[in-house]
């Protein structure tokens, strides 16, 4: 049997750690060749259980990303031999092929490398262009080092996406605007724009006390609408909640975590799933019931502005959300329906969590009944 997946590459090296961060990485440079035996041991275990526990002879990688940590501490080397080590082991045939990089210590020499190797998109974490906000962030860059990587970025990357943060403290609506409008001076074509997130665990999450949370939240709002405003007026399409895209320039790999299709991961912290199993290293964390499918594709389904289709959720479950059960969101406002999917508004986008925790209640309801 053969299987179409898209390929996670962990890289979970940073130059400091950034105090809102709360992904797997640690301050360290790279020791290349060492890791590098270590991501080949990984790539074999993985053939083999996919081997054995899945029958899966033939491995299909249709989309590539290498995220982080920071995968342009790697050097270009270092990636063709990955690539080359991945096609003794699966059908290596990415049709999208991302690196994520930080603007600290990028050149056009070392783009170009990462290009020549088969990069074809490249995600550079801008974060902010403004210096008060990267200082904020503690980031290693300035807002000059960030707009001379975007310069660089454009010359050698026609599909180049951004990583914007929004909300520090001290950014209103005019200074996001700015910032993005700075950014729009460059041909982007992808941008995912995030929120500033105090996560539990990280210096941050002790920072923000109650009141500064509670003061976000009323300017999260303003400031999601307001540069939802401005790219949907600029062409691009608001495709899913954190992700703005020219059309033909979503995400193709985010895309199949959105959509529930499988993916492999490697390196440390890289989580996969097959079918109903997810597992890390060898580890298997769940093995996932139809109910777990399903309040998942409806979880991710409704990030895209797309939704989530009714009929995915009748073939996991045997049997369909009654339109009766959508009223309330649809009265509300929060959802629409188009054909067999239900998608959200941006009402629904911003109350993503209550739609969510109402159609997660609805289908358990539902599958303890046995359908209706
Ligand atoms: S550079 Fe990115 S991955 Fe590394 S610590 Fe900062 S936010 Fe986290």
């Amino acid at each position: 049997m053969t299987e179409a997946v898209g390929l996670y590459f962990h890289v979970p090296f940073c130059l400091k750690k950034c105090p809102y961060c709360d992904f797997y990485s640690v301050a360290k440079k790279p020791e290349e060749k060492e890791f590098l035996a270590i991501i080949k041991e990984d790539i074999r275990r993985k053939k083999s259980l996919l081997e054995e526990r899945f029958f899966l002879r033939e491995i299909r990688i249709i989309t590539f990303y290498a995220g982080g940590g920071t995968p342009s501490l790697l050097s270009q080397a270092f990636y063709e031999s990955l690539f080359s080590e991945l096609s003794k082991h699966f059908i290596f045939e990415p049709v999208e092929l991302t690196i994520e990089a930080n603007p600290e210590g990028l050149t056009l020499e070392k783009l170009s490398g990462y290009k020549e190797v088969g990069f074809n998109r490249l995600s550079l974490g801008v974060q902010s262009l403004a210096n008060r906000g990267l200082r904020f962030l503690s980031r290693v860059h300035d807002a000059k080092t960030a707009l001379k990587a975007l310069e660089m970025g454009a010359k050698v990357f026609e599909n180049l996406s951004v990583d914007l943060i929004y909300g520090y403290i001290g950014q209103g609506v005019k200074t996001l605007l700015k910032e993005l409008s700075l950014l729009l001076n460059f041909p982007v074509k992808h941008i995912s724009l995030y929120e500033l997130t105090p996560y539990e665990g990280t210096p941050f999450a002790e920072r923000f006390g109650e009141r500064q949370r509670q003061k976000n939240l009323r300017l999260g709002r303003k400031l999601f609408l307001a540069s939802h405003e401005f790219l949907e007026e600029r062409g691009f399409i608001h495709y899913e909640i954190s992700n703005y895209a020219k059309p033909s320039y979503f995400c193709q790999h985010n895309l199949l975590y959105w959509e529930f299709k499988p993916y492999l991961g490697i390196g440390p912290g890289a989580v996969s799933r097959i079918e109903n199993l997810r597992w890390k290293d060898d580890e298997v964390l769940e093995e996932l019931t139809p109910l777990d499918m399903a309040k998942e594709v409806i979880f991710m389904g409704l990030r895209m502005q797309k939704g989530f289709s009714t009929l995915q959720i009748k073939r996991l479950l045997g049997f369909s959300i009654p339109k009766e059960d959508l009223e309330p969101l649809l009265k509300e406002g929060l959802v629409v329906l188009d054909g067999e999917r239900v998608c959200p508004t941006l009402e629904g986008f911003l109350r993503h969590s209550l739609v969510v925790k109402y159609l997660w209640q609805v289908v358990e309801a539902l599958y303890k009944e046995g359908g209706r």
